[in-house]
């Protein structure tokens, strides 16, 4: 069998492999404890489910247009409109199959043999395969400072003539850092001089702490969307924790997002006509469950940084946002894949390597589950490690002993 070159450089997605690795381990009885998770805990939105059971009722389930029903289009507009501050037509907005086929259409849409997408490490596991499989050239920009602010000069300093986007992730996955304001204007206005392309990954936007407003990036671009180019990435999947419906949009000029739509007609034609209806339906509804999401999460993030912040020896930056912690454990161990794995051995707890992010020696740590098991979770990874602590632990009724200090 031979497979393509770009198959054989393409990785598979660890995040969702260690779902399936977390669930095998949960089916056999194993008391698996996963922190490594994507996806909030909470229900669909019930004006989600009450629009998608309608069109499921009348079974009439269709092909719709490649870039979305018209009324999802017109719901996306409304949204842009109240949390963006931009009027927009519906030649300017596509939804696609999730935020990542938003994304993966995008970079189909720009990029050529060689050209170059920056983004900022720790980034989401998924940009640096993504620009592959579009054929383009990842370019991870680390920061100098050990911290998980990159700098405007520093990404600055890496735009070269096969330049073609950057791409901006705030709050971020996976460090929960939120970029400030000033460096989300400072590079809307770089990529407009540079005429480059700028994709806000807007995925975790609302979800934000200690009471931050989420940042729009349209306050710092003044031309016209028709001009511009900047892409704002959306989608109904962690917000309205709504993963499974693979509901995302892109909103941008007519240019671009009328050749995203091409492309999405040959490669998926429109995403599943029950999922936009579900997404219409939360996007049009009441939207108090995102307030409730955002606070149980904010909560969820005092409790893990409170065991965090107790724990010697692990460098820790408190997150801002989305849910997500990427503490620094080199201190234990530099190798953040083996650290995992021992993790998920000796103590059933799923984490994910941050070398998959860009950053070895951190481990990516979610809050988006219960608060007990972030508790457990956490306290079950110190015992693991710190040599203060005692001997012996319980998962249930299993006794562990720790023997390999
Ligand atoms: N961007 C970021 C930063 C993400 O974390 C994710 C999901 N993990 C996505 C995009 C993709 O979202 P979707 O599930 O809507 O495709």
């Amino acid at each position: 069998m031979s497979l393509s070159q770009l198959a054989r450089t393409i990785h598979e997605s660890v995040t969702l492999k260690l779902n399936q690795t977390a669930a095998l381990l949960r089916e056999k009885g194993e008391p698996v404890i996963h922190l490594g998770g994507g996806e909030p805990k909470s229900k669909t939105p019930l004006d989600a489910i009450v629009s998608c059971t309608a069109v499921l009722n009348s079974g009439d389930i269709k092909y719709t247009p490649p870039d979305g029903i018209p009324t999802l289009k017109k719901a996306i507009i409304r949204y842009t409109e109240e949390y963006y501050g931009r009027a927009v037509r519906p030649e300017n907005v596509v939804a696609s199959c999730g935020a990542k086929q938003a994304i993966m259409a995008a970079l189909i849409a720009i990029l050529d043999p060689k050209d170059e997408v920056i983004f900022p490490a720790p980034y989401w596991v998924s940009y640096p395969e993504m620009v592959k499989l579009a054929g383009g050239v990842p370019v991870a920009v680390k920061p100098e400072d050990g911290t998980f602010y990159p700098t405007v000069k520093e990404i600055a300093d890496c735009i070269g003539s096969y330049t073609k986007a950057v791409i901006l992730n705030s709050p971020n996955n996976p460090s929960g850092v939120m970029y400030s304001r000033d460096f989300i204007a400072e590079m809307v206005d770089l990529c407009a001089k540079k005429s480059i392309y700028l994709i806000m990954d807007d995925t975790y936007n609302r979800l934000v702490f200690d009471g931050k407003s989420p940042i729009n990036c349209y306050d710092f671009s003044k031309e016209d969307i028709d001009a511009s180019k900047l892409v704002v990435i959306n989608c109904v999947s962690k917000m309205y924790a709504m993963t499974g419906f693979r509901i995302g949009w892109a909103v941008g000029s007519r240019e671009l997002l009328g050749a995203m739509a091409t492309i999405q007609s040959q490669q998926t034609s429109g995403p599943a006509t029950p999922s936009q209806w579900a997404a219409v339906g939360a996007l049009n509804g009441v939207q108090n469950s995102i307030e409730a999401l955002r606070m149980t999460l904010e909560n969820n993030r005092n409790i893990m940084l409170d065991h965090l912040l107790a724990f010697p020896g692990i460098r820790v930056t408190k997150p801002e946002g989305a849910f997500y912690c990427f503490p620094d454990f080199s201190n234990y161990e530099k190798s953040s894949q083996k650290l995992a794995e021992f993790l998920l051995n000796k103590v059933r707890v799923v984490t994910v390597p941050g070398k998959e992010f860009g950053m070895e020696g951190h481990l990516r740590i979610s809050f988006c589950g219960a608060a007990k098991e972030i508790t457990e979770g956490i306290e079950r990874i110190r015992w693991a490690l710190d040599p203060a602590s005692p001997n012996e632990l319980y998962l249930g009724d299993r006794r562990l002993v720790r023997d390999w200090m």
